[in-house]
């Protein structure tokens, strides 16, 4: 049902990770959630269930961002069904890894065009079609600040997000809408585990001064903080949400 009092948001990759948690968090904070996913349709509804189930509003929507198209039907079914977008969180993303020099086209496309081209077809889309005072929060990583073997081309892909970034905090002069980026680490996801020995993460699990992985619910609190009132005055900011470790 269309509230314009109510905010709304939409959460590119929200099937699982951690765009699931900000979907959940954003949805207990108030926002009606767009739950966006590319494949897992399954788990998007069910992370609408459990949003409804807690006395939340959202839908789940079908989108592959890295395809403007797309992405352009993702924003069109929010403003029918909720009205005007008030926040795009760009966390859509993929990883894998490879030694730079056993990379291949297919895999530099296939990060390249889900991580850059992703993020690039929000904002584009976000500039013309967010509300004033809206909200944009994109996704690097800490492994952009590690420089880690096997992560190059994905290391690329998000230093390109945060370059990106800070020009189209730039270009966004007049919109009062602020753009932010959260690059999280050691945060215990799906895309974490991916490809990683039970040694390898075993050994990671103590690189933090704190000892022990980041939760996708810490990630989610920062996105809350970045989206709220309180966070005015904070335009063009990274944060590193990864315990400390870079
Ligand atoms: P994840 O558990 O692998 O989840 C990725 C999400 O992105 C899924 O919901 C997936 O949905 C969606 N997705 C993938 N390709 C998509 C596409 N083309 N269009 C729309 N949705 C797509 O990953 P995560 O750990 O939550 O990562 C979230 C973000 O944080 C990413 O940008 C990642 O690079 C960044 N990050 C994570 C870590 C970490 O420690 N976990 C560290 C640094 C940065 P489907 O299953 O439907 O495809």
């Amino acid at each position: 049902m269309k509230n314009s009092t109510v905010k709304t948001a939409i959460v590119t990759g929200a099937s699982r990770g951690i765009g699931k948690a900000i979907a959940i968090k954003l949805a207990a904070n108030g926002y009606q959630v767009v739950v966006n996913y590319a494949n897992s349709e399954a788990e998007a509804q069910r992370v609408v269930a459990q949003i409804e189930q807690a006395g939340g509003i959202a839908i789940a929507v079908q989108a592959d961002v890295s395809k403007i198209q797309q992405f352009e039907n993702l924003f069109d079914m929010a403003e029918k069904t909720y009205g005007p977008v008030d926040v795009l969180i760009n966390n859509a993303g993929v990883s894998k890894l490879s030694p730079i020099a056993d990379s291949d086209d297919d895999l530099f496309d296939y990060l390249f065009n889900i991580n850059v081209r992703g993020t690039v077809n929000g904002l584009k889309l976000a500039a013309k079609r967010l509300s004033q005072g809206g909200r944009i929060v994109n996704f690097s990583s800490t492994a952009v600040a590690t420089s880690t073997p096997g992560m190059g081309l994905y290391v690329g892909t998000k230093a390109a997000v945060e370059a990106i970034t800070k020009v189209f905090v730039k270009e966004l002069r007049g919109r009062q809408i602020t753009v932010n980026m959260i690059a999280p680490g050691l945060i215990q996801s799906e895309m974490f585990f991916e490809g990683k020995t039970a040694a390898q993460i075993a050994q990671m699990e103590k690189l933090s001064p704190l000892e022990r992985f980041g939760s996708v619910d810490e990630v989610a609190d920062a996105v809350a903080y970045l989206v709220s009132e309180d966070a005015g005055w904070v335009n063009g900011l990274l944060i590193r949400v990864n315990g400390g470790v870079a």
